[in-house]
């Protein structure tokens, strides 16, 4: 099966040509991923309309890029697979009005992907990995713990209540006037800092199940910045990577205590993975994969470029779908909000 999948829901709009045999490795044949980090730079945050705009101008381009690397037309495609949500609006229409063109132009059935399954699904893609996993999914819009059982079996057992770690990150960087992405610029410091220095909250550990809450622990490194600079009148480099320590440690106690929960939680289950940008995080990588050793299970955290948004991911999560008899039409509509499963009662407030 040779598939070509489109993603454009958030800032980067990507495009990648899979193939994926009966049995063995899939093997990506072609992919691009064109960031619009400095369209955004001026605005401090993703701008709707301007992705938009900027995913209409990049889609055929970066098609035509995969066709051109791969040596392959269109009608050396099996299926098309588009990322149909959740996103925003704007960029998710670019991509699905895009792939309904390519799919009706060349006769090739359409495969509309949930961006979240694509994330969901990646380990199998890069370490084979068997159903049924457990997957933490932790990025920079997203933080949830998911129950992979197949392609389209997920079942939620908690997540983030307020903000995603990424955006954590991302508003402690501005806080201190480090660079954005803030993940990379925070971990750099804090590895410099003192975590002790500063006791920031641990939100939600004392409360059972696999839920958390990241907003406070801004508020906390704000109060803690402003305590300093009105006692000091600036902060010095030092603080910066104090506050940057205390930070990270925080977050990283807390996706592990939840994370040793999501295990306890399926002890059927046995290997974890992770997937989004802050699983770039080595402190945080390196907390998972000891709690993953003291649970007996294995960790697998896919190559970082497969780890942030891709179009490789869509593919491959079009290819399984297609395999599973997933055919879409023109009346494929794009969703801003598409929950890959409603929370599972059942397993909240379970594990601790
Ligand atoms: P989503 O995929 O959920 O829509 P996104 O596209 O913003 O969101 P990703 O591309 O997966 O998310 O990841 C980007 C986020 O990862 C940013 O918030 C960034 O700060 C964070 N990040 C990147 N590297 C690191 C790091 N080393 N430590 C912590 N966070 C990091
Ligand atoms: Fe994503």
């Amino acid at each position: 099966l040779t598939i070509l999948g489109i993603e454009s829901s958030c800032d980067d709009t990507a495009a990648a040509i899979l193939r994926v045999p009966d049995d063995g490795a899939p093997q990506i044949l072609a992919q691009t991923v064109q960031g619009q980090g400095q369209l955004h730079a001026d605005f401090g945050g993703v701008v709707p309309e301007i992705a938009a705009r900027a995913h209409a101008e990049k889609l055929d381009i970066c098609v035509a890029e995969v066709l051109r690397d791969a040596v392959l037309g269109l009608q050396g495609m099996d299926a098309i697979a588009v990322t149909a949500g959740p996103g925003l609006i704007g960029g998710v229409m670019s991509g699905v009005m895009c792939a309904k063109g390519l799919a009706t132009g060349a006769g090739l059935p359409l495969i509309g992907v949930n961006h979240l399954a694509g994330h969901a699904l990646t380990p199998r893609l890069t370490d084979g990995v068997a159903y049924p996993y457990l997957m933490l999914l932790v990025s920079g819009g997203h933080c949830q713990f998911l129950r992979v059982g197949g392609p389209q079996d997920f079942t939620r057992l908690g997540g983030t209540i307020d903000d995603a770690p990424g955006e954590a990150f991302d508003k402690t960087a501005r806080l201190l006037g480090l660079p954005q992405p803030g993940g990379p610029s925070v971990e750099a410091e804090a590895a410099l800092g003192d975590p002790a220095r500063h006791a920031f909250p641990r939100p939600m550990l004392d409360r059972p199940g696999c839920d958390m809450s990241f907003s406070g622990l801004k508020t906390a490194i704000l109060r803690a910045r402003d305590a300093i600079v009105a006692d000091k009148g600036g902060l010095t480099r030092q603080d910066r990577r104090d506050l940057c320590a205390g930070f990270q440690a925080a977050m990283q106690d807390v996706l592990a205590e939840k994370t040793r929960r999501a295990l306890a939680a399926c002890p059927d289950l046995g290997v974890i993975a992770v997937a989004g940008g802050v699983a770039a995080n080595e402190a945080i990588r390196g907390a998972l994969m000891g709690v993953a050793e003291a649970a007996g299970v294995r960790f697998v955290a896919p190559p970082l470029a497969l780890c942030t948004d891709n179009a490789a991911m869509i593919a491959y999560a079009g290819a399984e779908l297609y395999r599973a008899g997933q055919r879409d039409d023109m009346t494929l509509s794009a969703r801003p909000r598409w929950p890959l499963d409603a929370a599972a009662p059942s397993m909240l407030g379970s594990g601790k």
